[in-house]
């Protein structure tokens, strides 16, 4: 069964059980209720209802029989002795009359009760019983009937209730049943489009986003509009469709990517690989007549095929890279010893380059860090040959090597004098496979993988890398990294 039948079930059943359980008191109430009426008073009216009105009425009537217990019959016909009893029955909505052969005493405040005193003047009316229910001309009443001997003859006093506001009629009664039933239908009808608008809209929506999902449409967005649990739901709901939607993208980019690493892969063998085939040639045809052509020859197929190698090598490690499968040494490292060691192998590298190297080490003689040698020196010469790559062509190469240390800090420093980064670049340049618009151009070979590299690197030292660029002026690559305190550190170690 359906959410919405299921609350309408509900719903119906909310309604007619007590519509059911309401038509059974009422049937109850209609045959048996009118019984006492009917064998006390002779009432015949089934109309009528009794609730509690008789009982209040016969609890009068025996408070009117005590009186007149301790009242001596001649004082009964004292007119100003009933007006004292008519007092204390006038509160309860009754009042006396006093008959003997006429009416002596009138207890009526209103005199308005010409229907009752005509009904009571009958003598037949009390002949066979003392209390009876009259239906008056405005007004239903209960008369109980009380005779007395006096010393001038037969006298009788009444007690009279007006039960016209006590006596509800069955047909008022339906009258106001159905009025309850008309609100309680009415009601269940407004219940039921607020139980739809809160449960079945809500139930609907999620239904409709988990379908558009399941066909693969990650764009549709829920948006909570309440803050009941159906909202949390949706809320939730919502977290999950953009996690997916984020990881199918991520997916996608790495798709995107893999298809242009293979196309730069292809491209970047293709390049030297007709190189090389050219050179061959030229040596097979004879076109390198002279030795010294051949070994100019030779030499650049020698290059040729180191840089397809560097970039096989580069592949493969980033390969590793990407797998988190990169295998680290991690060693305590003399920080400053590390960069002199450094410096000594970069001048002799630049100075080919015709590069100048400009080397700054503060750190002290004693400070350590943890990292493994290997990798961070694939670090150094990743930015190093990036900024020979990227040289100016204005003015003679500078790269610069400022090694610091800020309390706990290391600060490594690399700047060179080159062409720079475009401001729009400058964010991206660690991102897997990114190049920028000139480095494009300038056919530097490059894959765009270098930085990213150097970034996992970093980051696996529990370092971090920025960069910072003035297009046409240099750039400035800063790595952070953490000191190794070997004394708090073996202080711990001992606890
Ligand atoms: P690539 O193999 O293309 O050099 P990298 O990941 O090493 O890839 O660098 C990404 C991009 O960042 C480069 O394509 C280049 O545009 C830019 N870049 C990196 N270092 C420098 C630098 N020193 N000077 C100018 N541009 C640089």
């Amino acid at each position: 069964m359906r959410l919405s039948t299921k609350l309408v079930v509900v719903t119906l059943g909310l309604v007619i059980i007590p519509l059911v359980l309401l038509t059974a008191s009422l049937f109850l109430l209609r045959v048996y209720r009118p019984r006492s009426l009917r064998l006390g008073y002779g009432q015949e009216d089934t109309n009528i209802m009794n609730i509690n009105v008789i009982r209040r009425f016969d609890s009068l009537m025996s408070q009117l029989d005590q009186q007149m217990l301790d009242t001596p019959a001649e004082k009964l016909l004292d007119p100003a002795v009933l007006s004292l009893m008519n007092e204390s029955f006038r509160k309860d909505g009754a009042y006396l009359l006093g008959y003997t052969e006429t009416c002596y005493f009138n207890g009526d405040s209103s005199d308005s009760n010409e229907d009752v005193l005509y009904y009571i003047a009958d003598p037949d009316a009390f002949a066979d019983r003392d209390k009876l229910y009259f239906a008056g001309l405005s007004h239903p009443y209960l008369i109980g009937c009380r005779r007395f001997a006096a010393a001038s003859g037969p006298a009788s006093l009444y007690l009279v209730c007006d039960v016209s506001g006590s006596l509800p009629s069955v047909t008022r009664l339906i009258f106001l049943i159905g009025i309850s039933v008309l609100a309680l239908v009415g009601g269940s009808i407004v219940m039921l489009g607020w139980l739809r608008l809160k449960f079945a809209r809500p139930m609907k929506e999620l239904q409709e986003a988990a379908r558009s999902i399941a066909e693969g449409n990650l764009d549709y967005e829920l948006v909570p509009e309440s803050d009941d649990e159906f909202g949390e739901l949706m809320g939730t709901f919502e977290e999950m469709r953009r996690r997916l939607k984020s990881s199918a993208e991520e997916q996608l980019r790495y798709e995107q990517d893999s298809k242009l690493l293979l196309g730069n892969i292809s491209h970047d063998l293709k390049t030297p690989i007709t190189a090389i085939k050219g050179y061959v040639e030229g040596i097979r045809d004879g076109v390198a007549s002279s030795p010294e052509k051949q070994a100019k020859y030779l030499a650049t197929i020698y290059n040729k095929a180191d840089d397809m190698d560097k970039l096989v090598d580069q592949l493969a490690f980033y390969s590793l890279v990407d797998t988190n499968r990169m295998p680290y040494h991690f060693v305590k490292i003399p920080v400053r010893a590390y960069f002199d060691d450094c410096r000594d192998e970069l001048t002799t590298e630049l100075e080919a380059q015709e590069f100048d190297l400009i080397y700054d080490n503060s750190v002290p003689e004693e400070t350590k860090m943890i990292g493994d040698p290997e990798q961070l020196h694939r670090v150094i010469s990743n930015i190093v040959s990036n900024s020979v790559k990227y040289r100016s062509r204005n003015r003679r190469g500078q790269i610069g090597l400022r090694i610091r240390q800020e309390e706990e800090r290391l600060l490594i420093e690399l700047s060179d004098n080159g062409i720079g980064i475009e401001k729009k670049d400058l964010e991206h340049i660690f991102d897997r496979f990114y190049r920028s618009d000139t480095s494009r151009s300038a056919a530097t070979g490059g894959n765009g993988i270098g930085l990213s590299i150097v970034k996992k690197i970093v980051e696996d030292h529990g370092g971090r890398i920025w960069a910072e660029s003035r297009p046409g002026e240099g750039t400035k690559l800063t790595m952070e990294l953490r000191t190794y305190e070997e004394k708090n550190h073996e202080q711990n170690t001992d606890r």
